[in-house]
């Protein structure tokens, strides 16, 4: 069997994306020798109106990403640990904040924040990570608060959030000493709702069998709708990366060669282990098609109104899949499991992220009644390796890959 890594490091967009990433990064880590600020702020936080004052943001979620990818995770959160932080404290949470003081991982520290932007649409975490990192570079905290959407967006959590966005423009305003740009926001509004579909677009040529790229690629190519979401250098990047796909497809060009089997992903990545997982699944002709993950960035694009931005972004940031119930979460699930068309759902119960992994049980048994598909629990931590055990995981998916084989003869 060839390579499936071959066909991977054939896709040209990849150099172009560490390109991006690199340079943003200079960027950011040049922020304050060329007038420029920077803020950190959450994966789910509405970074819009940061790019429409000019400021620089950063996700420390991303870093500590890079940090699981460069396997240096354990080593940070001893570090944190040492510092008297839990092991129970979220993985990524403990990276950053050691790397703060360290100046470890893979950039010598993040660029240091001129302000902090925290949204607790992904976690309850995120709030303590946020005061903890504000007190220690001494810089103000903005806390937008989305309640959880069990079931719906009601006319109370509606108003409650809008007021929020205007306190949040009001503070960007004190911060910067300068007017909020209204002009410049909605062309970034535009770019943010254009950049989203063009990722969902790109997420979506996994439906065709064989798949063009993996959960894995899609893993790596959402940085840039993370960092760079609002900008040009995210629609023209995410432009190019549907056409290759879609050029893959008319060659025929599969990401695990002799595809048989198609997989669904729960939960955050195994950052420090995708290589192997990935390999793993190729050797069963199994490839992970999709994910609930990176999807969750363009999961609420029907909430968003590109001429009422700001109104609309109220109700696409409060209702994103970690913000939701778990019915809700489910529902999303099994529309995932036949657009997709997949053969087995893994999930990776995560011991990081608590949000995400509570429900999975509940999933897991919507799941197998409402699918009848084969569903594989894999414990994990998506940075700290100390919570995976290789052989474990490799007779689980082994026992699992011969479930399917014996479901699809
Ligand atoms: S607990 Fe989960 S959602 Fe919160 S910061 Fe950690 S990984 Fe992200």
């Amino acid at each position: 069997m060839s390579d499936p890594s071959a066909q991977k490091a054939k896709m040209k967009s990849a150099k172009k994306m560490r390109d991006l990433m690199t340079a943003y990064y200079i960027d950011a880590l040049s922020a304050g020798q060329n007038n420029k600020r920077v803020a950190w702020i959450t994966s789910g936080g509405p970074v819009e109106p940061l790019l429409a004052m000019d400021i620089i943001p950063v996700y420390p979620e991303n870093h500590a990403a890079m940090i699981g990818s460069a396997k240096m995770g354990e080593d940070l959160c001893t570090k944190a640990e040492e510092m008297g932080y839990s092991t129970d404290l979220c993985s990524y949470a403990r990276a950053d904040i050691s790397c703060s003081v360290v100046k470890g991982g893979p950039l010598g520290g993040l660029p240091k924040p001129d302000m902090l932007i925290c949204c607790n649409n992904i976690c309850g975490t995120v709030l303590k990570w946020y005061e903890v990192q504000a007190r220690f570079y001494n810089v103000p905290l903005f806390i937008l608060d989305t309640p959880i959407c069990h079931t719906g967006y009601t006319p109370e959590i509606a108003k409650y959030v809008r007021a929020q966005i205007d306190e949040y423009i009001a503070f960007l305003e004190v911060v910067t000493k300068r007017k909020f740009n209204h002009e410049k926001m909605a062309t970034v509004g535009k770019l943010s709702l254009e950049g989203q579909k063009l990722w969902q677009k790109v997420l979506n040529t996994t439906a065709h069998k064989p798949s063009p790229m993996s959960a894995f690629d899609a893993f790596f190519f959402l940085a840039l709708i993370v960092t760079l979401r609002g900008t040009q250098i995210a629609v023209d990047f995410y432009t190019e990366l549907v056409q290759e796909m879609e050029e893959r497809i008319q060659n025929g060009i599969s990401v695990v060669p002799g595809e048989r089997y198609r997989l669904l992903w729960d939960n955050l990545p195994i950052w420090y282990q995708l290589k192997w997982l990935s390999g793993k699944f190729s050797e069963h002709n199994a490839c992970l098609v999709a994910d609930t993950y990176t999807s969750a960035w363009c999961g609420t694009i029907k909430y968003i109104d590109e001429n009422r931005f700001l109104d609309s972004m109220a109700e696409a940031y409060t209702r994103i899949y970690l913000n939701i119930g778990v019915d809700q979460m489910a529902d999303q699930v099994l529309e995932m499991i036949k657009f997709y068309d997949v053969d087995g759902f893994v999930m990776h119960s995560n011991r990081s992220c608590k949000p995400y992994s509570f429900g999975q049980l509940d999933i897991m048994g919507i799941v197998q009644e409402k699918a009848g598909i084969p569903v594989l629990m894999i414990e994990a931590d998506m940075v700290d390796p100390r919570n995976f055990s290789q052989s474990q995981v490799e007779t689980r998916i082994d026992a699992f890959m011969e479930i399917i084989k014996q479901n699809k003869g």
